[in-house]
């Protein structure tokens, strides 16, 4: 009788695909479930009479925060700045400029990693930083908004929620900021959460300085008022703002 082809290290081949694959398939659905549809995080709170709209400020501190207030300041907007512990660390001067200027304060995690390259244990230290500790109703964004149910649990362990967003700035394209600002424009209405970042580099935080030339003034011509997310409150993305958020994510880039 012929030996079966292949043998044990055939099998062993096969698992290991396998378990490539599932593993591969979870991170689609992880990434599919939580960061584009959001399902079950704080997004928008869409509210027709209530024209008020969140300014979110990712990554920073960082070197370029103080251009960022100034610029707010003159505009007489308040936002919600989602920290990294790391960056706060290095300039804890920048966190004391955005509390005196009544800026709200949030956690973006320790540091900047995608939940999914994270162990339970290390997951649970970041979604327990937090800037202000000791204030309740605390938020938590996942570093590029990459979270699992699993993240939630954990986040609502720590006395905090998973807080997302309803409308991209798009301020890491290679774009000039103004353009950028005319996309947003078309598409933001009352209630939503917009997603804009604090540097990190020069380049960046030039884009995102120009592009809130645009909207602020655009914003207060349309009776969108900003204001913290404290005061907005955000709502829980269900189905229907998540297919929202996938459409607005996989929309075409603009090419004005
Ligand atoms: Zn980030």
């Amino acid at each position: 009788m012929a030996a079966p082809r292949g043998g044990p290290g055939v099998t062993r081949r096969a698992a290991a695909w396998g378990l490539l694959g599932l593993l591969g398939g979870s991170v689609l659905a992880a990434d599919l479930l939580g960061r584009q549809l959001g399902l079950g995080a704080l997004g928008a709170r869409p509210e027709p009479g209530a024209p008020r709209v969140a300014l979110t400020f990712d990554d920073g501190p960082s070197p370029f925060t103080p251009d960022l207030l100034d610029l707010l300041a003159r505009h007489g907007t308040q936002a919600t700045f989602f920290l990294t512990g790391e960056r706060v660390r290095r300039d804890p001067h920048a966190l004391q400029a955005m509390r005196d200027a009544g800026h709200q304060l949030e956690s973006h995690g320790l540091t900047h990693r995608h939940a999914l390259t994270l162990t339970p244990w290390q997951e649970a230290r970041h979604v327990s930083w937090h800037p202000d500790p000791a204030r309740p109703g605390r938020l938590y964004r996942p570093p590029w908004g990459g979270h699992s149910p699993f993240t939630r649990l954990l986040t609502r362990l720590a006395g905090a929620r998973v807080a997302l967003w309803s409308a991209e700035s798009r301020d890491w394209l290679p774009q000039d900021g103004h353009t950028l600002a005319l996309d947003l424009l078309r598409t933001v209405r009352a209630g939503d959460v917009i997603l804009l970042h604090d540097g990190p580099d020069a380049g960046r935080a030039e884009r995102t300085r120009a592009l809130l030339v645009t909207l602020l003034p655009a914003l207060q011509e349309r009776g969108l008022r900003p204001v913290l997310l404290n005061d907005l409150p955000p709502g829980r993305i269900g189905l229907r703002d998540g297919w929202r958020r996938l459409h607005a994510m996989w929309r075409a880039p603009t090419s004005r």
